[in-house]
């Protein structure tokens, strides 16, 4: 079916053909163009105003042709208007309270259109859905820009904490190196003691094996039983070690040997005598 756009006008009269009228409805002529019937009629000299081939009055044929249902110029320039209100929205410093203003606005009008034919809706269609998604796509990327900003700060932490735990470990390494200096230090020493004590077990032994010039010592006893022996003429019984002679006493050098009497006799007080170091001899052993 052949349709007519509003838009379409008779190149003569420059009205747009109307099917409100038969005189402002489509007729053509022999060589092929198309005027409005009341322009053919009022045309005189027989001749197309566009190609000046000759047309019979009698042989104007009228269109069958259908008025185009797309919207009329008020409609498209309230297409247009919100197109432009569409457009200004992008930029991202438009604030949202206008976006979503200007969005439903063109929404609710879009509801009142149904004709998919004309060519600003079909761009006013597309401009909300973009300005829709352009919207998305700047949220998602504030998003993203927060997200990269905790993940750099989180980077940075990281690198803070590296840098100390490095510090730790360098200050640990050099306590470790100076530990082992002490170690091997102490090492040292302890073989140097060990080099010692073989030298002085060495002479122990020597001494021990050395003939001892004294007699062999007596025999311990207890002073209980010194009062039974035979005591000197003088005095035959000591019942305190205070009052043992001191010629009876044997006391132990510290080298092993016997030597008569207490190493350092008190003046005023006796010697305090320790059993397992008081030997008392019987003068008739
Ligand atoms: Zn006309
Ligand atoms: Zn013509």
């Amino acid at each position: 079916m052949l349709v007519v756009h509003p838009s379409s006008t008779c190149d003569v009269c420059l009205d747009p053909y109307s099917w409100a009228t038969p005189e402002n409805t489509p007729h053509a002529i022999a060589c092929g163009h198309i005027f409005c019937r009341s322009c053919l009629h009022l045309i005189l000299e027989q001749r197309c105003p566009l190609c000046r081939k000759a047309f019979q009055e009698d042989r104007i044929k009228k269109l069958h042709v259908d008025q185009c249902n797309a919207p009329n110029d008020e409609h498209q320039n309230r297409d247009r208007e919100y197109l432009s209100q569409v457009s200004l929205c992008f930029p991202e410093d438009t604030s949202d309270e206008q976006v979503n203003g200007v969005v439903g606005e063109v929404h609710q009008w879009l509801a009142t259109r149904s004709d998919d034919s004309c060519m600003t809706l079909k761009a006013l269609r597309a401009a909300v859905e973009g300005l829709h998604k352009y919207k998305l796509l700047i949220v998602e990327n504030l998003r993203d820009k927060n997200m990269i900003r905790k993940h750099v700060r989180a980077v940075h932490e990281l690198r803070e904490d590296n840098r100390a735990l490095r510090a730790v470990e360098n200050a640990a390494v050099l306590k470790c190196t100076e530990l082992t200096e002490q170690l091997e230090k102490m090492e040292q020493d302890c073989a140097a003691l060990r080099s010692e004590r073989a030298r002085y077990h060495a002479e122990l032994t020597r001494l021990k094996h050395l003939s001892n010039p004294l007699p062999p010592p007596p025999r311990q006893i207890h002073l209980e039983r010194a009062a039974s022996l035979t005591a000197p003429s003088s005095q035959s019984t000591w019942t305190t070690p205070a009052a043992v002679p001191s010629y009876l006493i044997y006391t132990q050098r510290p080298d092993g040997s016997y030597m008569q009497g207490p190493i350092a006799p008190e003046p005023e007080t006796a010697p305090v005598l320790r059993e397992d170091e008081t030997q008392i001899r019987s003068p008739h052993r």
